[in-house]
């Protein structure tokens, strides 16, 4: 079996027809990184999962963790002899955390897998100095021998991406998330992360809005992704939405306070345990009634795809009745030039398709500039 190594910090598992179950794909993500060699020795140890329901709408609508993938790790652990397992989080101000439980699915699952739902929006406080602040950080914290980040890696209005380092924020409570707020998110993220470690993280990247932390928009990505540095992974899945660390400051600043390392992409850190599939879409299929086209995606950024999707949304009538590829977007097309096997029209989208004969510029593209593309045919 392939095991993660520490020159490979970052594994990946991709969704495919052959594991596309979200629970095993965990198991066997956490089996091939062989998280039980992190594990602590005690087996009454407590072990935390803070997944991130935001708000309380289901992960299909690309806001909060999926359930099976908590499902997963819940299963590896018992199998392991760990049963003092206990679910926390602490949903925005705005919403509850005990309907966003019952809304996401993890009631359902704390009463088939008997672990414990703990709402930190109930809980008190004590208060922490990091660097430059005085943190306020919920008491269950405190309790906790080994916690397993569980964030969604996806888009936030304010800090343009969140995934893990974020995450922590639903352990702290809802006055210290008004004091972040009012302090710019950035500092205080960084700031928290020095004061409360994430022993590991295991990163939902199904299918997280590009765009808003509370969903509504979600753009398939197809991915499970580990490390034990919060820092190297959200420096490296910044760039899987067309985003690079140095547009997120909480990133670096993290990187500076030594939370971690950042992911240098000269080099290859990332394990990769399966190969992602080739997939044609036919947008027939995706409610987009005027268009007949079709589209090659292989290992397309999110915000490249949504792109593509907000111009055909909006774009004057295109069809293409031949049934041939229409549209070809993804980093799999980097260096590739335009074979024969695409049809005239065949459109790239992205710099990643520049060998094309005909491609829109951008990484990603701005949808009004494929929009411009296809009103030129
Ligand atoms: S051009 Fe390539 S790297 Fe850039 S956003 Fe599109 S798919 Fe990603």
């Amino acid at each position: 079996m392939i095991s993660s190594t520490p020159d490979r910090p970052i594994s990946v598992i991709y969704k495919t027809p052959e594991t596309e179950n979200l629970l095993k794909m965990t198991i066997l993500l956490l089996e091939t990184v062989s998280l039980y060699n992190r594990l602590p020795e005690d087996r009454k140890a407590l072990i935390a999962l803070k997944p991130n329901l935001v708000v309380s709408r289901p992960a299909e609508e690309g806001a909060t963790t999926h359930p099976e993938i908590c499902e997963g790790i819940i299963i590896y652990l018992q199998s392991h002899g760990y049963k003092n397992i206990v679910i926390v989080e602490g949903s925005w101000v705005g919403d509850s955390t005990s309907r966003a439980f019952r809304n996401c699915g993890y009631e359902k699952l704390a009463q088939k897998t008997g672990v414990k739902l703990f709402n930190t929006q109930n809980d008190d406080f004590f208060t922490v100095k990091s660097d430059e602040y005085t943190l306020k950080v919920c008491n269950i914290m405190h309790k906790i021998d080994f916690l397993i980040n569980i964030p969604v890696l996806k888009g936030h209005c304010q800090t343009s991406y969140t995934g893990a380092l974020k995450n922590l924020k639903g352990c702290i409570p809802d006055s210290e998330k008004r004091h972040f707020h009012s302090s710019g998110l950035h500092r205080p993220i960084a700031e928290l992360n020095t004061v409360i470690k994430q022993d590991f993280i295991v990163m939902d990247g199904i299918c997280g809005d590009p765009t808003f932390e509370e969903g509504g928009s979600p753009s398939t990505l197809n991915r499970i992704l580990c490390s034990d540095d919060p820092v190297m992974l959200d420096s490296y899945a910044a760039t899987l939405i067309g985003l690079h660390y140095s547009d997120i400051s909480y990133i670096s600043l993290s990187a500076a306070l030594k939370v971690g390392s950042l992911c240098e992409e000269d080099k290859n850190l990332v394990l990769e345990i399966n190969t992602p599939v080739h997939k044609v879409i036919t947008l027939r299929d995706s409610n987009l009634e005027n268009f007949a086209a079709r589209i090659d995606e292989q290992d397309a950024c999110s915000s490249c795809y949504t792109a593509l999707i907000g111009a055909l949304k909006t774009a004057e009538k295109y069809e293409n009745k031949s049934g041939e590829v229409t549209f070809a977007i993804g980093r799999a097309f980097r260096g590739a030039v335009q074979s024969k096997k695409f049809i005239h029209g065949c459109i790239g989208i992205g710099n990643c398709t520049a060998g094309f004969t005909r491609s829109v510029p951008g990484c990603p593209p701005a949808a009004e500039a494929i929009r411009q593309t296809l009103s030129e045919i």
